[in-house]
């Protein structure tokens, strides 16, 4: 696979990576804000079921007392719409199944023919009552409004208190229109303390916002008079004689009603608070996720950006590198004319390969065909910083250049291939002879350069004495004795390489013209060199 292709395919895969990481962050961040909007759905529901609950509760104390204190027609059909509207929209949001219009008109047309007992009458909308309100506490128990679970609880609460006082509402509009019944005003005094026990709790699980609302209306006027209301009709005994109920149905109903009315308020004021707190929720849910919805998008088209920028740069760096390296290839191809080179890199795959030949190449040019050792141009750059080094750290840097005797003898004696294996052999002798840190060169010919760090002119002397000694001891592959002539010069601050040899190549002429195999220094007099000369010879001798 060509490698252009290959970056694209890095390219694409970091790209998608990304909008994984884009879609799994959207789906993290949408969860909770579609959580909340089913929540503010259901809160709707609950709404609509706490409506419904309120006009079946007024229909059923309106029944209660409609036929024996004349209430009008009217009022009674006026709250059979007020009931049937409230059950549509309850039922057009999917709840509230229980009370369908057509089942509650069925309902009160079984109770016009049949003039049932009113007891009976309010057992058919407690009936109708309950599965809505279990219907709303169930609505409640959504997981998904679990953030508002304490305040719904006490709402649920609060809609069963209700019930128990609508109850009231109708048992004792019931006691009254029908006095005399037997046990009526323990029955109401019953149901009075439900009520107060079931208000109770709803007290203990509000907040204090709603306590305090259901606190007021407590203490309200109509709820004061309901009170006394069943006080009086428990103390009586009977709805009859001294302590005879004050109000007639109708005006217990009203009575009834208002103070149902403030429990009816406190209960919208509190679902109107979950509610609320949903929407905020829902809104701030929406802010945060347009917020971080915003911050991702820019970070991903931000990053988009950047792989695009850099495969482009890197592609752009590859198609670069390979004209240059055909360029190159060509090059080398025309001056060494290789056969390897023929196979040129096309591609990229290639190009090591190019790297390995012009490396090749290099140490090529830098060394000697026939003895390995460096070539002159490779001592240049060695000189240099070796130079550079010596002069860094203010330590001294010699030369010594050799040349051997009368070797024209010796390729006209064994012929020039003989003469070739001698030099071959005198290279690989100096390499034995010199430390790891000098640097052996053929400078030419028969003349080699062996640079010496850390050197002054004295100790080079030295060194080279010793590589006089070794050749001179040396048996070469030719049936005669081989010799050499040494300079030793150390090199001056800034000194270039030709001069430096220059200088030690003066030294070696003296050695030649005092009789060769033997060392002088650029710095001695003659005298001095005979001399160093005539002591080594004398340590030969
Ligand atoms: P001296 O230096 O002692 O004065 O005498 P010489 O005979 O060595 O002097 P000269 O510099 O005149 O001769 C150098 C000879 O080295 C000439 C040349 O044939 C030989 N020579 C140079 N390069 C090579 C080489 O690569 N191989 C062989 N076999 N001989 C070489
Ligand atoms: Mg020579
Ligand atoms: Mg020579």
């Amino acid at each position: 696979m060509r490698l252009k292709t290959q970056v694209t395919i890095v390219g694409l895969v970091a790209l998608a990576g990304l909008m994984v990481g884009l879609a799994l962050l959207a789906r993290a961040e949408i969860g909770p804000l579609l959580a909340m909007q089913r929540a503010a759905d259901g809160l709707e529901r609950v709404a609509l079921l706490d409506d419904l609950v309120h006009e079946l509760q007024s229909e059923r104390g309106l029944t209660a007392v409609a036929r024996r204190d004349g209430v009008p027609e009217e009022r009674l059909a006026a709250q059979y719409r007020r009931t049937d509207r409230a059950a549509e929209a309850a039922s057009e949001a999917g709840v509230g199944s229980g009370a369908e219009p057509w089942r509650l008109g069925q309902t009160r047309k079984t109770l016009d023919a049949q003039a049932l007992d009113l007891e009976v009458v309010f057992a058919l909308y407690g009936r109708a009552v309950e599965p809505l309100l279990r219907e709303a506490e169930q609505l409640m128990g959504d997981p998904d409004l679990d953030a508002l679970r304490g305040s719904l609880g006490a709402h649920a609460l609060l809609s069963k208190t209700k019930e128990e006082f609508g109850r009231l509402r109708s048992q004792v509009g019931l006691l009254l229109a029908r006095p005399g019944l037997p046990g009526a005003a323990i029955r109401a005094l019953q149901l009075f303390a439900v009520f107060e026990s079931r208000m109770e709790e709803t007290l203990r699980e509000a907040d204090p916002q709603l306590a305090g609302a259901l606190h007021a209306a407590l203490g309200s006027a109509p709820m004061i008079a309901v009170r006394e209301e069943v006080e009086r009709l428990a103390t009586s005994g009977s709805t009859r004689g001294a302590g005879a109920p004050a109000h007639t149905p109708a005006g217990w109903f009203a009575l009834a009603s208002s103070a149902m009315d403030g429990l009816r308020e406190v209960q919208r004021g509190s679902l109107a608070s979950i509610r609320a707190r949903a929407a905020q929720g829902a809104s701030d849910a929406r802010s945060g996720l347009a917020i971080r919805a915003a911050l991702v998008i820019a970070g991903w088209l931000g990053s988009c950006y950047l792989v695009f920028v850099s495969l482009r740069r890197l592609l752009a760096t590859i198609r670069r590198l390979d004209e240059q390296s055909r360029v190159l290839i060509g090059r080398l191809h025309a001056v060494t004319g290789a056969a390897e080179l023929s196979a040129a890199p096309e591609s990229r795959v290639g190009f090591v390969q190019l790297i390995e030949q012009v490396d090749r190449l290099g140490r090529q040019a830098t060394s000697d065909a026939l003895t390995s050792a460096l070539n002159r141009h490779g001592l240049g750059h060695v000189y240099l910083a070796e130079r550079a080094r010596a002069e860094r750290h203010g330590r001294p840097l010699s030369l010594v250049l050799l040349d051997l005797d009368h070797f024209k003898l010796v390729n006209d004696r064994f012929g020039h291939p003989a003469g070739d294996g001698v030099l071959r052999s005198l290279a690989a002798l100096l390499q034995r002879q010199v430390r790891g840190v000098d640097i052996v060169a053929r400078w030419g010919g028969e003349e080699f350069v062996v640079l010496l760090p850390e050197c002054d002119e004295d100790a080079g002397a030295g060194l080279a004495e010793r590589l006089r000694a070794a050749v001179a001891a040396h048996a070469f592959e030719v049936p005669r004795r081989v010799t050499a002539s040494f300079g030793v010069a150390q090199a001056r601050l800034g000194e270039s390489l030709e001069d430096l040899v220059r200088r030690a190549d003066v030294a070696m002429d003296r050695a030649k013209s005092l009789g060769r195999d033997r060392v002088c220094r650029a710095s001695e007099e003659v005298a001095a060199c005979a001399d160093a000369t005539f002591s080594t010879a004398r340590q030969a001798g």
